[in-house]
């Protein structure tokens, strides 16, 4: 139980793969979409992930136990988010 897993998901799972809980939040990226979202993360909807993006971040977040889920991609068809960094 105490191993890191890396959870991979091709879609939003809807229950926690480490608890069982169905409060999984979507990971949100980039700081200037906070006041869109601010009611969605008062309601653990949604996590802020901050400004950094890298194609080794998760996706969702448990709500109640922190676990990161990522989301499994095919990256040979979208290399082309790499091109994305600055
Ligand atoms: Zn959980």
């Amino acid at each position: 139980m105490a191993k890191r897993m890396r959870y991979q998901f091709s879609s939003k799972p809807e229950k926690c793969p480490q608890c069982g809980s169905s409060h999984v939040a979507d990971i949100l990226y980039g700081l200037q979409v906070f006041h869109k979202v601010e009611k969605d993360i008062e309601a653990g909807r949604i996590v802020l992930g901050g400004c950094i993006v890298d194609n080794n971040n998760p996706e969702w977040q448990c709500v109640e136990c922190k676990t990161n889920i990522y989301h499994k991609k095919d990256w040979f068809s979208r290399s082309g988010i790499l091109a994305d960094k600055h």
